[in-house]
């Protein structure tokens, strides 16, 4: 496997390269024609990619991988794809040449690979393709699969959410979701295994241990994040019809230092992710809210604008002499926003 991730990385990092040198000569270079060359003038200088047991899946996915982080960099979305490094975020993916793959409780059989034993039981389903990928010393595997969405019963039509840094998430409903805040408590640990690591000789056994236990205490930090958010999202959309969410602009917001290290820690566009997928799977919709809508700044009790300082916990407003948590009164404004967006669903009860 480690074999296979060397081969990706490789192809990848020489695609990124030779596309560089490409723009720079004033040509617009592609990933499919990238790949034809590679596979024509490339891949034959090099025999260790095509040793028995290699699957020659991986470069073609390499490119195509390549690609997308080219579409992803034109338009806007990202910034320019990046050189890949051992060691982080290694992966590949391969395929059965799209037949459908069996899959299913803990032992399966993987193109060109043979037989790997996993940690989890899977679900017994087909797919066509799957991602390997390693972190912190272990290999997880993912693929796609159909699934039916299930409809649930919602409990509330029309719920707005506010992500903040404090707090997870505060629900119109008044419901406050805790952010788990697991780097802040994690923060001693890290420099700990930081400095640690510092003092190993570069290279050695040692090294490549402490360097293996600092990556699992970030992972360690990840995977609670994670988990917190997927337990929220989860509860979200399988009670509310609606759910009203802002469009923040977290890449604006993490440009602002103070901020930023928060920002990270509350994972605010993985929560919109998972919020969108989820909504399908459960069949309630999701209402984006503009991020120019003043839903701070907003009354939710007479509608009033007034302005909010950054560090105001409190709404107080000066029209009706309403009294809320800055977060509540900012989500009741967003459910607010999807009932007028959404009218139809408010007469169908
Ligand atoms: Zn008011």
């Amino acid at each position: 496997m480690a074999k296979h991730a060397g081969i990706a990385r490789f192809t990848f990092n020489w695609g990124l390269a030779t596309w560089r040198t490409l723009y720079c000569e004033g040509l617009k270079p592609n990933s499919l024609v990238l790949k034809k060359f590679f596979n024509n003038h490339v891949k034959p200088v090099y025999p260790w990619m095509k040793e028995p047991g290699i699957c020659q899946k991986v470069t073609q996915y390499a490119f195509e991988h390549l690609g997308r982080a080219f579409g992803n960099f034109f338009s806007g979305r990202t910034s320019y794809p990046k050189f890949k490094k051992k060691g982080q975020h290694d992966s590949f993916t391969i395929d059965a040449s799209g037949r459908p793959i069996p899959v299913g409780g803990s032992r399966l059989k993987l193109p060109t690979l043979g037989w790997v034993s996993t940690y989890e039981g899977l679900p017994h389903v087909t797919t066509k393709k799957f991602t390997i990928s390693q972190e912190a010393g272990n290999w997880y595997i993912s693929f796609t699969y159909e699934i039916e969405p299930k409809v649930t019963p919602k409990s509330l039509d029309f719920v707005g959410v506010d992500l903040g840094v404090k707090q997870l998430a505060t629900l119109s409903s008044g419901l406050v979701i805790a952010n788990p805040q697991a780097l802040r408590k994690a923060r001693q640990k890290l420099a700990r295994l930081q400095r640690q690591l510092q003092r190993k000789l570069h290279g050695s056994q040692r090294d490549q241990r402490q360097k293996l236990r600092l990556a699992a205490a970030h992972q360690r930090v990840k995977n609670i994040r994670l988990d917190a958010t997927h337990k929220a999202t989860t509860y979200i959309c399988k009670n509310h019809a609606v759910v009203a969410i802002e469009d923040l602009n977290v890449s604006g917001m993490m440009a602002n230092h103070k901020l930023a290290g928060a920002v990270a820690d509350a994972n605010f566009s993985e929560f919109r992710r998972q919020i969108e997928y989820k909504a399908q799977r459960y069949g309630s919709c999701v209402v984006l809210v503009s991020r120019w809508y003043p839903s701070t700044q907003l009354c939710s009790n007479c509608g009033q604008q007034q302005p909010m300082s950054l560090n105001a916990r409190v709404y107080e407003c000066s029209a009706c002499g309403f009294v809320a948590d800055r977060d509540f009164n900012a989500a009741v404004n967003l459910a607010q926003y999807a009932r007028v967006a959404k009218p139809s669903l408010d007469t169908e009860g």
